[in-house]
C-alpha cells in the first residue's frame, strides 16, 4: 500500500466523480431556478469524504445526491458532534462562476472543527470540494442578473462512528450539498421586528457560541419561537452572564448606523459568531464614510438610541439575506421603533449593493474577494 494512503496527513484530496446516470432534465432544472424558494430543492450531486485518525481524510468524490446510510449509534444523532458552512456560487454575467471569499470560510470551518473536536480540513481541500461539487452541477447555477439568484453551498461535518461512549469520535464523514436560492426577500427588502429574550440564551462564556455548529442553532430556536409568541420574525441574544449586552441573531450578526456616522457591531466575544458578511462590512464601511466600531453594546443604548434617534439604522447579516434592515425591537412589556418618519435604510440599501455587485461580478473587486471555481 502506497504511503499516502496509510499517511494521517496526505497531500491534498483527490475527488472521484460518478454522476447520476438520470440527471435531472434542462427543462425541469429550468422550472427549479426560475422560482427556486431558499434551502428546498437539492442539485442532482454531492461530495462526501471520510475521516478516520489511521488514513486522515479520504474516499472523497461526488456522487448522486441521495441519503446517507447511519448506524442509529452515530455519535453525531447523539451528542451533536457537527459543524457547517453557508456559502453562495454566483454566476457572472459571461457565465463563469464564482465564490466569494471562500478561504474565510474554510478558516472558521477549521476553527469550529477544532471547538467541536472534529478533525480540520485545509483550506485547499475545502475549496477544492466545492470547485468539485460547482462543476459538475454548473447547470444548477441560476444567472444572478435579475432578482439575486445563487446556488448555496452547505459544507458539513459529522461524526458518524458507531458509538455511544463520549469521545471524539473516530469516523466523521464530510458532505457538501447545494441548493439553487431565489432572493431572500422578495418585493424589496422588508425590515424584521425583534425580540428580546430573557429567558434564553444562545451561547455562554466557554461554550460554542463562536463556532458555527448545529447545536447553536438547536438552542436558538426556543428564543426564535417566543419571539414569534410576540409577533416578530426573530430573536436577538443577549450575553447570558449579564443580560446586558446585545450579541447577534439566531443566525446573523447586527449593525447600528449612529447619527455621527459610525457603523458599530458587537465585538468578539467568543459568544458571536464571526461572520464573513460582518467582517466584509467592516472592511467596506471607510468606502462609504462610516467609521467602524466593534465594541459592547448594551441593549440600554439600542432602546434609548433608536427613542433619541441617535441611532439611525440597525440591520442585520448574513449569508443567505446579505443585509435585512432591522425595525421594531420588543420586549416583555415595551418597544421601541428607530424608523420616524420619512425613514430610509439608506447605508443598509448601500451595503448590500455594493456587497452583490462585487459578489456577481458588477463592479471591480478591488479587494480580491472572489475565488472562480467554473
Ligand atoms: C452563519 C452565521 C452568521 C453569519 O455568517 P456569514 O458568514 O456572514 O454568513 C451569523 N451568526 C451566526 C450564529 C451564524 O451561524
Amino acid at each position: 500500500m502506497s504511503s499516502d494512503v496509510t499517511s494521517a496527513s496526505p497531500g491534498p484530496l483527490s475527488f472521484e466523480v460518478a454522476r447520476r446516470d438520470d440527471p435531472t432534465p434542462p427543462e425541469q432544472i429550468a422550472s427549479v431556478l426560475a422560482d427556486p424558494g431558499f434551502g428546498s430543492t437539492f442539485t442532482d450531486h454531492m461530495v462526501v469524504a471520510t475521516w478516520t485518525p489511521e488514513n486522515g481524510w479520504h474516499d472523497a468524490r461526488v456522487r448522486p445526491y441521495g441519503p446517507f446510510s447511519l448506524d442509529p449509534a452515530a455519535a453525531v444523532l447523539h451528542y451533536a458532534q457537527e459543524i457547517f458552512e453557508g456559502m453562495k456560487a454566483y454566476r457572472h454575467a459571461d457565465g463563469s462562476i464564482w465564490t466569494f471569499r471562500p478561504e474565510v470560510n474554510a478558516a472558521r470551518f477549521a476553527r469550529s472543527a477544532r471547538r467541536l473536536a472534529l478533525p480540520e480540513m485545509s483550506e485547499g481541500d475545502f475549496i477544492e470540494s466545492l470547485r468539485q461539487l460547482v462543476s459538475v452541477d454548473q447547470q444548477w447555477v441560476p444567472a444572478g442578473d435579475e432578482g439575486e439568484k445563487s446556488l448555496y453551498l452547505r459544507p458539513f461535518m459529522f461524526a458518524s462512528e458507531a458509538f455511544l461512549g463520549v469521545r471524539p469520535a473516530r469516523r466523521i464523514t464530510y458532505s457538501v450539498i447545494a441548493s439553487p436560492a431565489g432572493a431572500y426577500f422578495t418585493g424589496g427588502l422588508k425590515p424584521v421586528n425583534l425580540w428580546i429574550s430573557t429567558d434564553y440564551a444562545r451561547a455562554g462564556e466557554g461554550g460554542t457560541g463562536a463556532a458555527k455548529c448545529g447545536g447553536n442553532y438547536a438552542s436558538s430556536l426556543a428564543g426564535q419561537l417566543e419571539g414569534i409568541e410576540h409577533g416578530c420574525d426573530q430573536a436577538v441574544f443577549l450575553d447570558s452572564s449579564t443580560h446586558t449586552y446585545i450579541e447577534e441573531l439566531g443566525g446573523m450578526n447586527l449593525f447600528f448606523v449612529t447619527k455621527d456616522g459610525k457603523i458599530v457591531t458587537p465585538e468578539l466575544t467568543g459568544t458571536i459568531l464571526e461572520g464573513v458578511t460582518r467582517r466584509s462590512i467592516l472592511e467596506l464601511a471607510k468606502e462609504l464614510d462610516l467609521e467602524p466600531e466593534e465594541r459592547r453594546i448594551p441593549i440600554d443604548e439600542w432602546k434609548s438610541g433608536a427613542a433619541s434617534g441617535e441611532i439611525v439604522e440597525i440591520f442585520a447579516c448574513g449569508t443567505a439575506a446579505v443585509v435585512t434592515p432591522v425595525g421594531e425591537l420588543r420586549w416583555e412589556g415595551g418597544s421601541v421603533d428607530h424608523r420616524g418618519e420619512g425613514h430610509a435604510d439608506r447605508y443598509a440599501e448601500a451595503i448590500r449593493s455594493r456587497l452583490l455587485d462585487i459578489q456577481y461580478g458588477r463592479t471591480d473587486d478591488a479587494h480580491g474577494w472572489m475565488t472562480r471555481l467554473v
